[in-house]
């Protein structure tokens, strides 16, 4: 047998172990080589009289497979594109028949007779999940993670994921575990039932053998007569409570945006009132069909591909050797300073936070602290790792406490005159060849580079808050920064396992000049008279997770009329609208400061009792009869006003990936996953259609919405930016 991915052997018993261990990779992953030696193995072992039963394992060290190589999927859909032009039937039936070909495999090792075992060594994600559940047996080691998370790219478990998770598990839970994508530990999945037992890594291969050689069953019960299903049949009166419950679910968590998540309650239900074998194919055709959405290109796309390749150092300068930092210091230990040292701390590194005096900077110490037991109480962390990463932070209130850091990163207040004197008075203190960045959210990185005496060494690092929550960063090049800062602060962001996108410097940078548009996009609406509920419902329809006043009170509307005031002072008075500022100084004048105040676009009671929309919206503003207003036209024009910003960042150079573009929108401010990004919508839907949208709201709406020379010129060449801006 000529096996390249993988190693079978049989032992006296005949027990056989078939190793998955791929040569090229450092992750075991399904290609279509890969499922041509399984199929080969299923052959050998099928015809072998003197093989008993399989162990499927794997010869990575603490992982079995990440699943799919989705670049796969993508290789599928390129081949049906290419042949669909001649023959779409042909192209539809061939890509059902891909599409089908995993999902067969694994049933084939179910029903083959023999019993197999999967030795879940670790990592077990997707498709090699389901492979696990179409096996007889499931033993796992204490740190394995296994899940079914598809539908976060747009997919969903199609080898039947659905089937057998929907057999295994009550309707409910089995819906909550494939909608939410979920990924689990061995030990909640063996509380489950999803998994026979947890043995350390040792013991994984005996006790997998064992099972076979106890006469584990090689048949499943949904092959046996009189098989009943967990939550009894769909048609019953359990059925008819549950099933009109999953829909409205289903519609309030998606607002019906995700196809994969569609499919997977198509599959569930109707895969339930089949036999298995016609399950399988019902999913196998919602698979299909899936994979042929836009929402599914531009999601794995985003969402996977690009993700992977930006936090993989794609936007790295090649020109500089890999040197992560290890010392690091963090000045200002308020909320965004302790949260920066909090992630530096649980990245191994050596962090000083200085602020001040001694009580703020410890201060900053607390609020690391705080999570950590947060996390030892929810039993995600011993006690003993929070104790040894909170001592690798060191409070201080001297600047000569920074003399052994690789890395600097300030954070004191928003204040060019505070800043300039930290800078200064930081660089006399560092050593010649340290990084220094800073994280500011408004001021030029190029302008704050002067209070430095060597530009080139001067990187802004911008986090979004809760740091610990977040996972994008913002790397920004000022007009002198050097390659080894570019570098050595992509190494910081890659080493605390962060996203960066690198953007050149400009005022509000990449996502927030974005998030501005999309709240000043709702002041406009509120001041047109749109009822303040009909706002953020229509956003959270178009697929944003926060409404924009919601997220307004979040960050606060304090600093949204700071900003405002800042921009009138830097650019003069028409570089704002003079309605936003006055609706954002009303409301501060008011003490409506957000959520921090407890009033600011919402009322926030006491709890239990939940925010609500303030009521005195309604008299500032003439309200608008609800029948009379387009929702569509509402969501259109937040998705569409952000898209435009984002394509302007493209436009100007502040942005040079359309990948960075698509991720930062999703991981900085949620633009609507579904989409893929605030760029592939754009690219999406046609650059002539969103030139033709935009257009169309310019002439309601005004010229904010007037679609950038670029867009023009795109329209008319019919380019996408992913052509346009491939990179080299
Ligand atoms: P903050 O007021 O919570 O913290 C600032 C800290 O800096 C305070 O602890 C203060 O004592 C300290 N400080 C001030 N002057 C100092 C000095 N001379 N020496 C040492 N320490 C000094 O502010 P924050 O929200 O953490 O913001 C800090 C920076 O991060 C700002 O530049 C802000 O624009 C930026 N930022 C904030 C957010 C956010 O959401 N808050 C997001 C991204 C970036």
């Amino acid at each position: 047998m000529d096996l390249r991915n993988f190693d079978l052997t049989t032992d006296a018993d005949g027990i056989a172990t078939l190793t998955w261990d791929m040569p090229d990779r450092s992750m075991n992953v399904f290609t279509e080589a890969v499922m041509d030696e399984i199929e080969t193995v299923l052959d050998a072992v099928t015809a072998n009289a003197t093989i008993k039963g399989v162990v499927f394992t794997s010869g990575k060290a603490g992982s079995f497979t990440g699943g799919a190589d989705l670049k796969m999927l993508g290789r599928m859909l390129e081949a049906h594109d290419a042949l669909k032009r001649d023959d779409p039937e042909a192209a539809a039936q061939a890509l059902f028949e891909q599409c089908g070909r995993m999902g067969a495999l694994w049933r084939r090792i179910e029903t083959c007779g023999k019993p197999f075992v999967a030795a879940i060594n670790g990592t077990c994600m997707g498709g090699g999940f389901e492979l696990a559940l179409a096996c007889h047996g499931r033993i796992a080691t204490p740190n394995a993670v296994m899940g079914l998370p598809e539908v976060k790219v747009g997919i969903f478990p199609g080898a039947g994921g659905t089937q057998r998770i929907a057999r295994m598990l009550d309707t409910q839970s089995a819906l909550q575990m494939l909608l939410k994508g979920e990924t689990m530990r061995a030990d909640k999945a063996l509380s489950r039932k999803l998994i026979d037992a947890c043995v350390e890594p040792a013991a994984l291969l005996d006790a997998a053998k064992a099972m076979i050689a106890a006469g584990l069953p090689a048949i499943k019960p949904w092959d046996e007569k009189g098989y009943k299903l967990p939550s009894g049949p769909v048609y019953s009166a359990a059925g008819a409570q549950l099933w009109p419950a999953v829909s409205s679910l289903y519609r309030k968590e998606t607002f019906d945006n995700y196809p994969g998540a569609r499919a997977i309650v198509k599959c569930v239900y109707e895969g339930l009132l089949l036999p298995i074998d016609q399950a399988l194919r019902v999913e196998q055709r919602y698979f299909a069909s899936v994979l042929r959405t836009t929402q599914a290109a531009m999601m794995i796309r985003s969402l996977f591909v690009s993700m992977q390749e930006l936090s993989k150092g794609a936007k790295r300068p090649r020109s500089v050797a890999e040197a992560t930092p290890r010392r690091v210091a963090v000045i200002g230990a308020g909320f965004m300073g302790a949260g920066i040292a909090h992630v530096a701390a649980a990245a191994g590194m050596e962090v000083v936070l200085i602020d001040r005096d001694m009580p703020a900077a410890q201060k900053g110490k607390d609020h690391s602290a705080t999570l950590l037991a947060a996390q030892v109480e929810k039993g995600r962390m011993a006690r003993d790792k929070a104790d040894a990463q909170l001592a690798r932070i060191t409070p201080a209130d001297d600047m000569a406490a920074l003399a052994a850091a690789d890395l600097v990163i300030e954070a004191v207040f928003e204040d060019r005159g505070v800043k300039a004197d930290v800078i200064s008075r930081a660089a006399a203190a560092m050593k010649p060849d340290a990084i220094f960045a800073s994280n500011t959210s408004t001021l030029p990185i190029t302008g704050l580079a002067e209070s430095f005496p060597d530009a080139a060494r001067f990187v802004g690092i911008h986090f979004f808050s809760p740091v610990d929550k977040m996972m994008l960063v913002e790397v920004i090049r000022g007009a002198q920064t050097g390659e080894t800062a570019v570098a050595t602060a992509l190494d910081f962001v890659r080493a605390i396992r962060k996203t960066p996108i690198v953007v050149n410097d400009t005022r509000g940078f990449f996502a927030n000049r974005c998030v501005l548009a999309y709240m000043s996009e709702a002041y406009d609406m509120l001041i047109e008279g749109i009822p303040a509920p009909m706002i953020e419902n229509a956003a959270r329809m178009a697929g944003m997770p926060v409404g924009p006043l919601a997220l307004n009170d979040e960050v606060a509307i304090d600093l949204s009329a700071r900003i405002l005031k800042a921009a009138m002072a830097d650019l003069g008075p028409g570089a704002v609208d003079q309605g936003h500022y006055a609706l954002v100084s009303a409301l501060v004048a008011d003490g409506r400061l957000g959520r921090k105040a407890g009033k600011g676009f919402y009322d926030y009671p006491a709890k239990p009792a939940r925010k609500h929309l303030w009521p005195g919206l309604k008299a500032m503003f003439q309200q608008k009869d609800p029948d009379t207003i387009d929702v569509t036209e509402l969501q259109q024009r937040f998705l569409a006003i952000m898209a435009l910003e984002a394509a302007r960042t493209m436009a100007e150079g502040v942005v040079t990936d359309p990948r960075e573009a698509d991720v930062g929108s999703i991981l900085g401010f949620g633009y609507a996953p579904y989409t893929g990004g605030a760029i592939s919508y754009i690219d999406g839907m046609g650059v002539d259609r969103f030139v033709a949208l935009c257009e169309r709201l310019a002439a309601s709406h005004g010229p904010r919405f007037a679609p950038t020379p670029q867009l023009r010129d795109m329209a008319a060449a019919g380019e996408t930016f992913y052509a346009r801006f491939a990179p080299a």
